[in-house]
């Protein structure tokens, strides 16, 4: 039996951000994680000097919180870029991606009431088949959700949330974004916490200022304690919390964990820069819409022989159940098609396909959150304490509107230990 005064039962950004700030403020903190790492949703691949990222891989924009961990923890960025391309006709040639029809995605910021799903808001457009499914796809691509469920209002919440924080920049880490869990950490450690790893809790029993969490190997007891499993897991029952608080669990029925396939291809040498029909120098984002995977991008403007494809919401189903080995021969004839070449040339360049199942992970069960249509309020009900007792925290209990990001988990994690402090003597 171990016991603590805050039980964290996750050590992804949101767990670790709130035992960092618990711990700093002197509460003792423990955190359970099922995992044999940190990170979570964060899960760097190190291969010679680069990171190749099978979770989190972007900076969107400038959020203080995460720019400020950044700094203190002294780590590298770059700013993403290049020019965008359009496969065309069995050629790539530049293009404006977001623009066009895309324009109207602006409308989400003023949305329908009562809200409705994209997919019924988009129906009302007056705008060609073409544009309606290239926004359909658009829209399911980068929320990993699908269209037919997610809410209008929430997109225009989060359209407004992005454009408070540059959110149209990107920048990446190029050592690692796993360099800032290792980092949060080791700031845990430094402040007396303690980080059990390899304990997949699997009950929470609790009453006022009590609480059990049962793994099979230890029990620990606490006076409070916070969640930070995923959406996925919460809802699938994966941890089971007794009793049962119904206003934290009606408000997570209220959202969807999206669904994505991501895979990353590390060649002998970056074919796409010397073909003379798709002559893009620095090539950024590649926008294939025949195609599954129908977006791609490179590390530009960092050198390097890395593609990723990415495929999200219900179209990723069509390549969920490939090994990386089918994945890869798949890439290969689609990027074959891409840009007119033969698919034995780019498959003898293809050194190595790296990918993570989120979605049959067992302590994740998706790739990240979304707010089906009428749920709008569903975060912020999920941010309330139970009885000063159970804590929510982690991506989908955000309430600004950044749900899916590592800056929304990292401020659900500061939004909590500020609840717990608050709360104390
Ligand atoms: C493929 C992919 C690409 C992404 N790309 C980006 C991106 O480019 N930029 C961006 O900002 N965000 C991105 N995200 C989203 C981002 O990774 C997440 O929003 C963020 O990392 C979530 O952090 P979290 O702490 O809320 O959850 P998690 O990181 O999932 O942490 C929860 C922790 O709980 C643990 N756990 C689960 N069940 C149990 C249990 N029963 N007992 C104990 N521990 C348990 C898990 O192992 C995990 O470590 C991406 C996500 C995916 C999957």
């Amino acid at each position: 039996m171990i016991e603590t005064d805050t039980l964290i039962v996750g050590a992804g950004m949101a767990g670790l951000t709130a035992a960092r700030t618990l711990a700093e403020a002197g509460v003792p903190v423990t955190v359970v994680e099922a995992r044999n790492r940190v990170g979570g949703r964060i899960l760097s691949h190190h291969i010679g000097e680069h990171a190749i990222e099978l979770g989190a891989e972007f900076i969107h924009g400038r959020p203080p919180e995460l720019w400020a961990l950044i700094a203190e923890a002294g780590l590298e960025t770059y700013e993403r870029g290049g020019t965008d391309g359009c496969a065309e006709d069995g050629s790539v040639k530049s293009c404006d991606m977001p623009g066009g029809a895309f324009d109207l995605l602006e409308d989400l910021k003023d949305p329908p009431t009562p809200d409705v799903s994209f997919a019924e808001y988009v129906g009302s457009w007056q705008i060609s088949d073409l544009e309606r499914v290239s926004l359909l796809n658009f829209v399911e691509g980068f929320n990993a959700a699908d269209a037919r469920e997610i809410s209008s209002a929430s997109l225009g919440a989060q359209q407004e949330a992005e454009d408070a924080t540059d959110g149209d920049l990107a920048f990446s880490l190029p050592g690692g974004y796993d360099q800032l869990a290792e980092y949060l950490a080791q700031r845990v450690k430094n402040f007396e916490g303690c980080i059990h790893l390899n304990r997949h809790v699997r009950e929470i029993r609790w009453s006022h200022h009590a609480v059990q969490a049962i793994s099979p190997d230890e029990t620990f007891t606490a006076r409070r304690t916070v969640i930070t499993v995923p959406l996925g897991v919460l809802v699938s029952g994966g941890l089971s919390v007794s009793p049962r608080p119904r206003q934290i669990f009606d408000a997570a029925s209220q959202l969807r964990m999206g669904h994505a396939i991501r895979f990353t291809l590390r060649f002998r040498e970056p074919f796409w820069k010397q073909l003379p029909k798709s002559p893009i120098e620095d090539l950024g984002f590649l926008f294939s819409f025949d195609e599954l995977p129908s977006v791609w991008w490179t590390t530009h403007p960092r050198p390097s022989c890395l593609l990723t494809g990415w495929v999200g919401g219900p179209r990723s189903e069509a390549l969920a159940a490939l090994t990386p080995a089918e994945l890869a021969s798949h890439a290969c004839s689609t990027l074959a098609r891409i840009f007119s070449i033969e698919t034995a040339r780019i498959s003898d360049l293809l050194l190595e396909c790296h990918t993570h199942d989120w979605s049959r992970d067992p302590f994740s069960l998706g790739a990240y959150s979304y707010v089906a249509a009428g749920g709008l309020n569903a975060p912020q009900q999920l941010s309330q304490p139970v009885e000063d007792t159970l804590f929510f925290a982690g991506e989908h209990t955000d309430t600004t509107a950044n749900w899916g990001t590592v800056h929304a988990a990292m401020r659900s994690g500061l939004r909590v230990a500020q609840q717990i402090l608050k709360g104390m003597p």
